[in-house]
């Protein structure tokens, strides 16, 4: 589904992605770990097409995204979902309003609208919440109505950048069972990327770690725990495997 030949990115002098690798078969979720600064974030901006790259293939359901451009780039993120460490809700809308507003800007009917918001809530499962407003919600919560929102346009993939590292470790484990259910229920391909060990280990089929830019080793993830664990140890520390 997400194929990565070869990538390089630079920021002016500085490369900051050095030829990645990196292959995500459809409705796997992959984990991409590794030191602030490697190019995850990079990584991720470029695979919705939000960041351009010099060399190398990018390819999303064999389309390569750099030819894209205009109505075609903007079709390919409607493919793809995203959320972040920080929520960014809008303050100032209410939670129906927060997940109805991609399905507002590509025009849908009022009515398509209510049910997928309804629908939405069902799933991530704060139905009552329908018209708070983000303050009046926990920090769990917030990210469940940004996973709805990510998920309104029925995308095949979601990019997940530290979505549970602003969490304590029960609500971050309950998103993550969570993006469990989404993956098993509605079949997207989920790309997670955290440092935190307890995720990689419950969801992620796979992963990948990046080092300055480089793929230092990548494949199933007890496999790089068994087989691994210095490149793992290296990156967080001991105390966290
Ligand atoms: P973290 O774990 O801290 O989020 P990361 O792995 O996501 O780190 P990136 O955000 O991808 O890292 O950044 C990789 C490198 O690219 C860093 O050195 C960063 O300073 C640089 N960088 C990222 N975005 C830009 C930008 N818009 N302009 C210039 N440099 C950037
Ligand atoms: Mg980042």
């Amino acid at each position: 589904l997400i194929q990565i030949k070869g990538l390089t990115k630079s920021f002016g002098d500085s490369q900051v992605l050095k030829g990645v690798d990196i292959n995500i078969p459809p409705g796997m979720i992959y984990g991409l770990v590794g030191r602030s600064g490697a190019g995850k974030s990079t990584l991720l901006r470029c695979i919705n097409g939000l960041e351009t790259y010099e060399e190398g293939n990018l390819l999303v359901e064999g389309v390569d995204v750099k030819s894209l451009s205009g109505k075609a780039a903007r079709e390919l993120r409607k493919e793809i979902g995203m959320i972040f460490q920080q929520f960014s809700l809008l303050t100032r809308l209410s939670v129906y309003e927060n997940i109805a507003l991609p399905l507002k800007c590509w025009k849908y009917s009022n009515s398509y609208i209510d049910n997928k918001v309804k629908e939405l809530l069902e799933m991530i499962g704060i139905p009552d919440k329908i018209h708070a407003k983000p303050k009046e919600l926990s920090g769990g919560q917030k990210q469940r109505v940004a996973i709805a929102r990510a998920l309104a346009m029925n995308p095949k993939i979601l990019l997940c950048d530290e979505a549970t590292s602003a969490l304590d470790p029960k609500t971050a484990k309950s998103i993550t069972s969570l993006l469990n259910q989404i993956n098993q229920d509605l079949g997207i391909t989920i790309v997670v990327v955290t440092h935190q060990m307890s995720v990689l280990r419950s969801v992620c089929e796979e992963i990948a770690i990046l080092e300055n830019g480089k793929l230092e080793v990548s494949g199933p993830v007890e496999e790089i725990f068994l087989k691994q664990p210095q490149a793992l140890k290296n990156l967080i520390g001991q105390k966290d495997l």
